[in-house]
């Protein structure tokens, strides 16, 4: 496979492929950008087709990580690996100590962390063959899923009062797409904050936890975008605003946990015709990456959160920004997060 050939190689400063024969490991760290700092990201483990579509979803995602370290103004660069193998029946002892040694073998410039189809179990194997693991019990705080949440609702506060004029989310509805590790939590702080809730969830049980605890209303999972409601939160997969979905979203606001909500740039620019503001995913998501970031160790939880508040103050910045120049809110992100990395590329040349 030529990495340097693929539509999406952007760039990249290292593609490293590893084969391992007697662990059966399959995996492909990319290194898109370290300008900042070491590439942090996590690994991904999912049976892909073929080597090429891994290909392109680890040069994607490592690409989307520089910029949210970036906009997240942490000492970190972008990067992400992918184990090419099914989760479910694949795993071993000696596959994720291979893969330790892949990640050691590039002496920390890429830190890896937990992403889809990895456990903490898994990780813990990984961190004894190398030091370069992030987001273990062992290494801070665990699981970064609360502080997803946590950041996810500070930006929240920050659409509504941008938009409405309104200090909290007391009186309003909030419709949650996915209940999961990190949609549940938003959920929660957004009931407790004095939200309505409409939530959908394609697992039942996490629908009827919802209703339950938090007085929700639960719709069925293809209407979830369309209800009428103050801010739509995708918190399931990405992808799910689309030249079909986004003419029927009825939310003023668009803010949500998902990676890669918009499928193509036409669709913020679809938002913003429409006059819905859109909280750019990856600004609004990185309160996961920022808990594991190696910041300051030894944080309590209650001072990361107030770190992880700072998403809230970003989001207000790129907001103005972006009705200043009229812009898409998503351009405008992507554009500082180019300044902050274009700037540090200044001040090591000076
Ligand atoms: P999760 O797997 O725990 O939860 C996803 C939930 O979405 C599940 O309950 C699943 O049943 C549901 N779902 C799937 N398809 C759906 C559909 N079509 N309609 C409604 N619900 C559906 O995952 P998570 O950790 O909560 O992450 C959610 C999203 O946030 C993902 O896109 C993830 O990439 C992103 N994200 C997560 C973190 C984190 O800290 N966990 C950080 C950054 C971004």
């Amino acid at each position: 496979l030529d990495a340097t050939a693929h539509p999406s190689f952007d760039g990249h400063q290292q593609v490293d492929f590893r084969v391992d024969p007697v662990s059966g490991l399959r995996s492909i760290i990319a290194i898109h950008d370290t300008t900042l700092g070491p590439a942090l990201g996590g690994c991904r483990m999912w049976p892909y087709a073929n080597d090429m579509d891994a290909l392109d979803d680890v040069l994607r995602l490592s690409r989307g990580m520089t910029y949210k370290n970036a906009l997240a103004g942490l000492p970190l660069g972008g990067g992400k690996a992918v184990i090419i193998a099914d989760p479910k029946t694949d795993k071993s002892r000696a596959l994720f100590e291979a893969f330790g040694d892949h990640v050691d073998s590039l002496g920390g410039r890429y830190i890896t962390a937990e992403d889809v189809g990895i456990t903490d179990a898994d990780m813990e194997i990984v961190a004894g063959r190398t030091p370069h693991v992030r987001g273990i019990r062992a290494t801070g705080l665990g699981d970064p899923s609360p502080f997803t949440a946590w950041g996810v609702f500070c930006a929240m506060r920050t659409a509504v009062g941008f938009a409405l004029e309104r200090a909290s989310l007391a009186g309003l509805t909030v419709a949650v797409q996915g209940l999961g590790h990190v949609g549940g939590r938003v959920a929660a702080l957004a009931h407790a904050d004095g939200a309505r809730l409409i939530v959908a969830d394609i697992d039942q049980a996490r629908v009827d936890e919802v209703v339950a605890r938090n007085g929700a209303t639960s719709v069925p999972v293809d209407r979830i975008h369309a209800v009428t409601a103050d801010v739509f939160a995708p918190c399931a997969l990405g992808g799910g605003l689309n030249e079909t979905t986004v003419p029927q979203v009825r939310a003023g606001i668009v803010c949500g946990a998902a990676n890669n909500q918009l499928r193509t740039p036409q669709d913020g620019a679809s938002l913003m015709r429409r006059g819905i503001l859109y909280a750019p995913d990856y600004l609004v998501n990185a309160g996961g990456v920022i808990s594991i970031a190696p910041e300051r160790p030894g944080m309590t939880a209650d001072e990361m959160k107030s770190r992880i508040a700072r998403i809230g103050d970003t989001l207000g910045l790129v907001l103005s920004r972006a009705k200043m120049q009229d812009l898409p809110p998503e351009v405008v992100a992507d554009r500082m997060a180019e300044e902050r990395i274009a700037a540090a590329r200044r001040d090591r040349s000076a």
